[in-house]
């Protein structure tokens, strides 16, 4: 393993650190370069040869790599990626429409929350992404699809469990280096998101929410809540169960829409015969009482030996989704059903995770992302 820092996850204040007496201008450079899309110190041009050697011979520009992409006919693109201790993560673009591209990112290898019909629940947590890992996602897919317009931390793990290097990453994501000027300067600034463009996506961990109402950033904010019926909900996903049930989740997200202002989206996996029941919708109606929110209703993507008491889970039918959302709308809730996109390649919502598929193409050469 190598011992080098990796530039990629520092936020602006922290590389200025890194690169000390170096002044700050020389941070900001080296900043624009990554967010630009740099990958070797080689590439930035308005360094001395000097300094370019020196700063190679400490640092990293970038520490992880894409070993294997996945193209689906629908747009969507998944990378596996290698970190530096060889453990594998995987991360998606999904096209939506003519232009607009999200990156999925993951921000832990596996994931502790084991809800039942979740692939990347199956697999157990193996540890927290750094921050540097969490970017590099980002700037892979930046070079496999040219642009992204807005970043959602949908992919493997949970955002809220891993708070400080979400924080940092979401800093570097949203830092842009102030803009203009010097190399890579003009191609970094369109690189900095907005705030506006970054969802955070929980399972329902209340003192994470609370800790982003508080203390920011002010990102946008989605909800895996799957049924507001607290006693199903406790049966599949056991995050409900202990320190996060509804009442306080409903809290958490007052508050967070006090402090931002933001619609909230609550994300509610369709599975097929078990939370469509009107109980289901009385209680959804009754949860997003006094909430701003949007309902994201997902029709459950098949995981393979997913079960549910002892009953295999099962995908809605068409009937069933439409059904559900009519009823949703007539008990005034806001509903989009979304229409699922990666699954070729097993990449959509849910689908994350090792091994990889073996029925999807690898359209890719290792190591030689774009
Ligand atoms: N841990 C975070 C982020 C990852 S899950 C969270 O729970 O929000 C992202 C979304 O995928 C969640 O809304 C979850 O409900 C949904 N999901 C999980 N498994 C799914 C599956 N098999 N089919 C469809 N959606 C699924």
């Amino acid at each position: 393993m190598n011992d080098k820092i990796p530039l990629a996850g520092l936020p602006l204040d922290e590389l200025e650190e890194a690169l000390s007496p170096a002044p700050a201008f020389r941070a900001r450079q080296v900043f624009r370069w990554i967010a630009g899309g740099a990958e070797s110190f080689d590439q930035m041009s308005n360094l001395s040869e000097e300094m370019r050697r020196e700063l190679d011979g400490r640092f990293l520009v970038r520490q992880t790599k894409v070993v294997r992409r996945f193209e689906s006919g629908d747009g969507s693109l998944k990378l596996q990626i290698e970190l530096a201790d060889g453990a594998r993560i995987e991360t998606m673009a999904l096209r939506d429409g003519a232009k607009r591209r999200t990156a999925c990112l993951s921000t832990q290898s596996g994931c502790a929350m084991a809800c039942v019909f979740c692939k990347t629940g199956a697999l157990r947590l193996s540890r927290n992404l750094s921050s540097a890992e969490i970017v590099e996602q980002a700037l892979h897919l930046k070079d496999a699809v040219s642009a992204l317009s807005n970043i959602v931390f949908m992919g493997m793990g949970e955002p809220l469990l891993n708070l400080d290097a979400l924080r940092r990453a979401i800093a570097v994501l949203t830092g842009g280096g102030g803009g203009g000027g010097e190399g890579g300067g003009a191609r970094a600034a369109k690189a900095a998101f907005s705030t506006r463009r970054i969802t955070v996506s929980t399972c329902g961990v209340v003192k994470g929410i609370l800790s982003l109402a508080e203390e920011g950033p002010a990102v946008r904010l989605a909800v895996s809540l799957t049924t507001a019926d607290e006693a199903l909900r406790r049966r599949l996903m056991p995050v409900a169960a202990e320190a996060n049930p509804l009442p306080a989740l409903k809290d958490a997200l007052k508050r967070h829409q006090a402090q931002h202002t933001k619609r909230i989206t609550l994300e509610a996996v369709i599975l097929g015969g078990v939370n469509t029941r009107t109980a289901d919708i009385e209680a959804l109606k009754a949860f997003a009482e006094g909430l701003d929110v949007l309902i994201n209703a997902i029709p459950w993507n098949p995981v393979d030996g997913a079960r549910f008491e002892g009953k295999p889970l099962c995908a809605p039918s068409g009937a069933e989704i439409a059904r559900f959302a009519a009823a949703l709308e007539r008990a005034g809730l806001k509903t989009v059903v979304r229409r699922s996109k990666g699954a070729r390649i097993a990449g959509a919502c849910g689908q994350l995770g090792a091994p990889t598929p073996v029925d999807a193409p690898d359209l890719g050469r290792p190591g030689a992302p774009g």
